[in-house]
């Protein structure tokens, strides 16, 4: 299938990020979000990116306007209709992603591809919402967008091999790594990392450590790149503790029970950097 115009829906840190590389690409975009300021901000943080790029002599100011030239905003749904393949990056919650799920078959063409951006939902489910359960598959990309490689392309048990190949193929071309999984809970990525950050938060629950060792701890005694509650912050606590959610209703084991901890934090709003605190501060 030849894809001209790529639909992202939700411009928050992730579908900014996603619109970014299909810009890059040299697809249009049309990048939608529920209200102007919204995907305004979606904009400007994708204009910083691209101004950094070009600081470090990494691309020059007229590659930077090709891009921005590129993504079209939008408040309105409808608007998907021009697009060859969307992927939906809203907020991880059920209800939310079904509806957009719904409305998305009623406007686009019955070839286009609907792909998920979800870190833990079940692809099945969110098929089920369509009348092309074939044609509905999870992209899901890492954080942050543009620089990490890897995209998880999450098979549902109806996803057809067509849709997985031409899903495949739009990975490669943003320059990323796709690796396959089967839709099951949390997939590959969350399944592991997500329950070594919920420990990490249990941890700091019990007291074992302060929120530094425990990082501290991680960083450079497995040699990860950033503490576990670092990179919770990175990815949002409330997009962490719904994945959580996910996990423990899909399999039912105790292990994967949400710390307490994590949930407080949640309701009093201290979702990470996008509300200037989580673990830590960003003032
Ligand atoms: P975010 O909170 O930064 O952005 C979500 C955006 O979706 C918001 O701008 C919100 O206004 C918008 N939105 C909500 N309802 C909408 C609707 N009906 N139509 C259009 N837009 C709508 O969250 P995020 O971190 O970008 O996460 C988005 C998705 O990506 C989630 O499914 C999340 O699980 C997944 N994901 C997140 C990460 C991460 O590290 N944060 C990594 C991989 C995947």
């Amino acid at each position: 299938m030849d894809i001209k115009t790529f639909g992202i829906v939700g411009a928050g840190q992730m579908g900014n990020g996603i619109a970014q590389v299909a810009a890059m690409s040299g697809l249009e975009v049309i990048m939608s979000d529920i209200a102007a300021e919204l995907v305004e901000r979606g904009l400007e943080t994708i204009k910083k990116n691209l101004q950094r790029g070009v600081e470090k002599g990494k691309m020059t100011v007229e590659t930077m306007d090709g891009v921005l030239g590129r993504i079209t905003a939008s408040v309105d749904i409808k608007d998907m209709a021009s697009a060859d393949f969307v992927v939906e990056a809203a907020t991880e919650h059920e209800p939310i992603k079904f509806q957009i799920f719904e409305d998305l078959d009623r406007i686009c063409a019955s070839h286009v591809i609907l792909a998920t951006n979800t870190s833990s939902i079940p692809i099945g489910r969110v098929a089920a919402c369509t009348k092309r359960p074939d044609k509905i598959i999870g992209m899901h990309f890492m954080n942050p967008v543009p620089v990490m490689k890897l995209v998880e392309v999450i098979r549902g048990l109806a996803t057809s091999d067509d849709t997985f190949k031409t899903t495949l193929d739009l990975a490669v071309r943003f320059g990323k790594t796709p690796a396959e999984a089967n839709d099951y809970p949390g997939f590959i990525a969350n399944r592991i990392l997500m329950p070594m950050i919920n420990e990490a938060v249990y941890c700091l629950y019990q007291d074992v450590g302060s929120r530094e060792d425990i990082d501290t701890v991680m960083k450079l005694g497995a040699n990860h790149p950033m503490g576990p509650l670092a990179l919770a912050d990175l990815i949002g606590l409330d997009t962490c503790l719904a994945i959580m959610e996910t996990l423990f209703d899909g399999f039912k084991d105790s292990k994967y029970r949400p710390c307490p901890l994590l949930r407080k934090y949640v309701e009093a709003g201290w979702l990470g950097r996008k509300t200037g605190r989580g673990f830590y501060e960003y003032p």
